[in-house]
């Protein structure tokens, strides 16, 4: 099966832009996902091909207008005539988006998802009110941080979304031990020599006693994100209460 991604943007050809590479790239080229834009501008009704005017209210820049959205998104969902896509806009109002969102999300919905991409001031709030209420469109935020336009954010979304697909990461287990997964960051990693510049990989690593290895990594994560992240770390700790030391 193809997961199939619909992105209604005005900047179609920023995509697949780096999705075009490395493991998304190939797992596109193989099939295992689809990637279709929507040009937003597609759907102005003047000769100007207008899209967006000022805020009502006052204020600096512009909104996206809420017929225009509207028949775009109409548009998207009636490519899925079968089975009803997510829909989604990214936005910095929405659910900051987290690794346990994405598996939730991929788990709910298998067979993809149409994303809309704002850009100036965003999109007028009663089309996203409509399509919340009456198609369960959700609102996701990739950080706590204002982009230019939706498009980084749903090449973000895409790319954590797409890891997931089987067969798209060689190896599942090392999906399982990444920062978040296991309520953790991830432990160090190394690759070889065994020394570079001086600096010795920790002694442990090279055992070959896999429980030892695995209950040393499991410490380091731990350490870590006690120190980086106190707030994954009161979770975490909330969650596993033998992970307290
Ligand atoms: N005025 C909006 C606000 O303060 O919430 C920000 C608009 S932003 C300049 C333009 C568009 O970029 C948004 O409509 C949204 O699609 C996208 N965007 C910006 N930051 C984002 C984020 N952190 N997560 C997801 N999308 C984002």
């Amino acid at each position: 099966m193809t997961w199939r991604s619909t992105i209604l943007t005005l900047f179609p050809e920023m995509f697949p832009g780096p999705l075009a590479h490395s493991l998304a790239g190939r797992a596109l080229k193989d099939g295992k996902w689809s990637l279709e834009t929507i040009d937003i501008r597609d759907f102005a009704h003047d000769k100007h091909q207008t899209v967006d005017d000022t805020c009502v209210g006052g204020g600096a820049g512009m909104v996206l207008k809420a017929d225009i959205v509207d028949a775009a998104l109409t548009h998207a969902c009636n490519q899925y005539p079968h089975e009803p896509p997510a829909l989604i806009y990214l936005t910095p109002r929405g659910e900051p988006l987290r690794q346990s969102r994405v598996r939730s999300f991929m788990q709910d919905h298998p067979t993809g998802c149409i994303l809309l991409c704002g850009r100036y001031e965003g999109v007028d709030d009663r089309v996203i009110e409509k399509w919340r209420e009456e198609r369960g469109l959700l609102e996701i935020s990739i950080g706590d941080y204002i982009l230019s336009g939706g498009e980084i954010a749903a090449l973000t979304f895409m790319d954590a979304c797409v890891r997931l697909l089987p067969g798209v990461v060689n190896k599942q287990e090392s999906l399982e031990s990444e920062s978040f997964e296991l309520d953790l960051l991830e432990f160090p990693q190394y690759t070889k020599p065994q020394i570079w510049q001086g600096k010795v990989v920790p002694e442990i690593l090279l055992s070959g006693d896999h429980k030892k290895i695995a209950a040393w990594r499991h410490k380091q994560a731990e350490q870590i994100t006690e120190v980086r992240r106190p707030d994954l770390w009161q979770a975490y700790l909330t969650k596993h209460p033998s992970g307290q030391r």
